[in-house]
């Protein structure tokens, strides 16, 4: 018996895998988290498939009724939001599956994090200015380990991808300054990346806060900061030295100067 998870990707249907599309395609029963999965991944479905919303439901009802169709011999794909390895909660229903003698194979979608970057249209690591992408989140009711702070991970001045953090902004904000970053530091949120009413603000640490209220934006945005979000950078000539002239590897070989 096998439960098949799928990152369904952002929101805009097309951004799924063809793969996670077709096990939805031949799934007797979808199971898919909260609102930001799109139904309309689900039009290709069979007909007369179940279609169970899970956000109402606990843990143990949804594995309960997973395991269910799994034994009525039921082929069931669990849809989860962007990237299931991301913030999906993925590891307790793999967990309690497995004590049922369930397998579980994940098919990953696009996660928020890249659809972001994506609609913004930045590169996260540019050379020479940042090689490292953090992507976590601000302490709000569920905790983050000590060593995981914000102000902690900050302290790299890599670039940082904030999850689940949009209605913790003012906190966010206040740890940035302490790990030292400084206020013109550009920031961009994104607001449903890949959806219709998706909004897109470029903004700095120190107007972030205001901009965010201004738009309203308190939830289900995804939040990019540091220096590779310069609005400026295509002026500013960063180079990678895969592409450069005097660079040989293992497909190219340099030019003689
Ligand atoms: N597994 C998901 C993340 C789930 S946690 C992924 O890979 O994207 C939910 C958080 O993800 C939201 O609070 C928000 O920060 C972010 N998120 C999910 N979908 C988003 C979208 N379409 N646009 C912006 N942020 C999104």
């Amino acid at each position: 018996m096998k439960l098949y998870i799928v990152g369904a990707g952002p929101g805009d249907p097309e951004l799924i895998t063809v793969k996670g599309l077709k096990l939805i395609e031949e799934a007797d029963a979808v199971f898919y988290a909260d609102s930001l999965v799109n139904e309309e991944l689900f039009k290709q479905a069979k007909p007369g498939a179940e279609m169970v919303k899970t956000s109402s439901l606990h843990l143990e009802e949804i594995v309960d009724m997973i395991a269910k169709r799994l034994r009525e011999g039921k082929k069931v794909v669990r849809v989860h939001t962007g990237d299931p390895a991301v913030y999906g909660a993925i590891m307790e229903q793999m967990a309690l599956l497995n004590e049922k003698g369930i397998e579980t194979e994940i098919v990953p979608g696009v996660s928020s994090v890249f659809a972001a970057a994506a609609a913004v249209g930045v590169e996260l690591t540019v050379p020479e200015l940042t090689q490292t992408v953090i992507l976590t989140r601000v302490e709000g009711r569920t905790p983050v380990p000590e060593l995981e702070r914000l102000r902690e991970l900050a302290s790299h001045h890599c670039t940082i991808a904030l999850f689940l953090s949009a209605s913790l902004i003012r906190k966010a904000v206040s740890e940035f300054y302490e790990a030292g970053w400084s206020g013109d530091t550009p920031v961009a949120v994104v607001y449903r990346a890949s959806w219709p009413d998706e909004k897109i603000i470029r903004t700095t640490l120190s107007r972030l806060e205001e901009d965010m209220k201004k738009e309203g934006i308190r939830k289900q945005a995804m939040i990019l900061a540091g220096r590779a979000l310069d609005e400026q950078i295509l002026e500013k000539d960063y180079r990678s030295k895969l592409y450069d002239k005097a660079f040989a590897h293992q497909y190219r070989q340099g030019a003689r100067k």
